[in-house]
């Protein structure tokens, strides 16, 4: 029986007004230099910033500010049920926090751009429009059913999209059930409305599943997929669309060139590219990036889960990883040859490097705590002791108030953060702010302990009488050459070697070498065996701390 299409869509879409032309107009192409990429994040606002999200962003965010084009945030807030209260200015804020802006879209101060409005909650009206098309041209058709069947319906689905080959039995009776649902009248429909009831809306699938379908990701190349046989659920009986449907108008109307999202869309991309194909527009360029994978204990990988540590940015934070940390190691595991161009370009921002797609690997990146503390140390070692400065405090104000306090007397702070930084290899003491709160401990009279030991086989007569030798002769006017000298000095009274050489060529005829001597020194002033180097310590600590330490440890041993 024939149904008459256009009338149907009138009786669906009764309040659609806009034509299809009028509103194109309003999303006129954009007028940017050749070559230019349009991208976007599209996040649902859930709550949960996951470490994965930043590798399709940092990519979008790349492959536009790269090529003079447009980065823009859309939030995909179509699944109410999903939907964190705040969750989107939160994660604009979060973003912001790693350094990557958006041109266009929610901001932080509200929306910004020509192509909105960026939350799809509030375009219901514009899917609308394309909605009513694809009815009117028999290419869609209502489903008057609650949503939890459909919810159903939707399940299926995708355990089909995973499953299809081995899912004969059930794929017949899925067909068959969805070959029913493309049955009815219009008179049907007229009863179903006047009884106020809500539909959702399908697209009917053309293809064929037996068939295989040449498509194109930039990472992955040339991909076989089997046509789409399954009608996509278009609207939801809410009137809200589903990703599927949004994805393909708003990516459209918004002018994006290249997609990047998870992989878990892939099988999805024969539904998309028909649903294009239907409207008669050109689809965007896919990239879909692999999940973060962890390596266990025993060798295996498994997904970064949302448990698992380092999974949530906020976790970041507390940490104390700097932003750009964090960024620069997305980068070295985006793009295979970042490290090689940073050991060469040590000073410049990462975003002088030519990203390019053709060095992504298609197979998920592994995350690596040990690499990413490698990259924390090199990257704190390159930056400026104000830089840190500044980046210290506001990680202290927030985990660490009674640190932030000691902070705000900033010179002796910088005093302590400039040691061994600057030059051609600087110290790379620490990765976090945590670290770095370690680090600076000894510095602060709050903080100061006296955390390692002597060795059990240094007596304890010999340290006694090397501090006191050595806090009788300190004198803060001294350069570093004579006060080592004066080190030095202590150790043949007492048994030691002054001379490094010496005393390797000739272990057995001493106690032991200058070494040990500085070492009963640095754990009196530092309350550690490892420092940095202690002229300078001594320096920044000041003549009255260092000896009052000193005099300490006489008394205590
Ligand atoms: N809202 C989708 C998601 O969070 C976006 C995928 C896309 O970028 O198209 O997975």
């Amino acid at each position: 029986m024939s149904i008459d299409y256009k009338y149907l869509s009138e009786l669906l879409f009764p309040d659609v007004t806009m034509t299809e032309e009028e509103l194109l107009a309003k999303y006129p192409p954009r007028n940017l230099p050749e070559g230019a990429k349009v991208t976007r994040f599209a996040p649902s606002p859930t709550g949960f910033v996951h470490f994965g999200g930043l590798f399709p962003t940092l990519v979008s965010e790349r492959l536009a500010h790269q090529s003079g084009g447009v980065f823009y945030l859309r939030i995909e807030d179509t699944d109410s049920r999903r939907e964190v209260e705040g969750a989107a200015g939160a994660l604009v804020k979060t973003l912001a926090h790693y350094g990557i802006h958006f041109d266009e879209g929610v901001t932080v101060d509200g929306e910004a751009g020509d192509y909105g409005p960026y939350k799809q909650s509030e375009r219901a009206d514009i899917y609308h429009v394309f909605a009513k098309r694809l009815v009117a041209e028999g290419r869609a058709y209502p489903v008057f059913s609650t949503d939890a069947e459909l919810e159903e319906i939707k399940t299926a689905d995708k355990k089909a999209e995973l499953k299809a080959v081995n899912w004969e039995t059930d794929a017949d009776s899925r067909r068959e059930a969805m070959l029913a649902r493309r049955n009815f009248t219009v008179e049907d429909v007229e009863r179903e409305l006047a009884a106020g009831h809500k539909f959702a809306l399908f697209a009917i699938a053309e293809g064929d599943g037996t068939r295989k379908r040449k498509v194109n990701d930039l990472v992955r190349g040339d991909l076989l997929l089997p046509e789409n046989d399954e009608d996509v659920v278009l609207l939801k009986s809410d009137g809200i669309p589903t990703y599927h449907f949004a994805h393909v108008v708003d990516d459209h109307l918004m002018g994006t060139t290249h997609v990047v999202r998870g992989e878990e869309w892939l099988p999805s991309l024969p539904k998309h590219l028909q649903l294009f194909s239907y409207m008669g527009w050109k689809p965007p360029k896919y990239i879909h990036i692999s999940q973060i994978m962890r390596q266990d204990a025993d060798g295996s990988k498994k997904k970064l889960s949302k448990r698992d540590m380092g999974a949530n940015l906020d976790d970041y934070s507390r940490l104390g990883y700097s932003p750009r940390v964090v960024i620069e190691y997305v980068m070295t595991l985006l793009n295979s040859n970042f490290e090689e161009w940073r050991a060469q370009n040590p000073d410049r921002d990462y975003t002088e490097f030519p990203f390019n797609v053709k060095k992504m690997s298609s197979s998920g990146c592994l995350f690596d705590m040990k690499k990413l503390d490698d990259v924390a140390k090199n990257v704190i070692s390159r930056m400026s002791a104000e830089d840190v400065y500044a980046q210290l405090c506001g990680w202290a104000e927030k985990f660490e108030p009674d640190f932030a306090r000691r902070l705000s007397d900033k010179d002796y702070a910088l005093q302590i953060i400039s040691i061994g930084r600057g030059g051609k290899k600087p110290r790379k003491d620490y990765g976090t702010w945590v670290e770095l709160y370690n680090y600076m401990s000894p510095f602060y009279d709050e903080t100061f302990a006296v955390e390692d030991e002597y060795p059990e086989n240094v007596s304890r007569a010999d340290i006694k009488s090397a501090l006191t030798s050595f806090a009788d002769s300190y004198d803060e006017n001294d350069d570093a050459g004579a006060w080592f000298e004066k080190i030095k000095s202590i150790c043949a009274p007492l048994g030691y070697c002054a001379d490094m050489k010496e005393y390797r060529a000739n272990p057995d005829a001493y106690k032991g070498s200058v070494a040990d001597v500085s070492m009963m020194i640095r754990v009196a002033v530092t309350g550690r065996l490892n420092s940095p180097d202690l002229y300078t310590v001594m320096h920044i600590l000041g003549r009255e701390r260092s000896i009052s330490r000193i005099r300490d440890m006489i008394n205590k041993l």
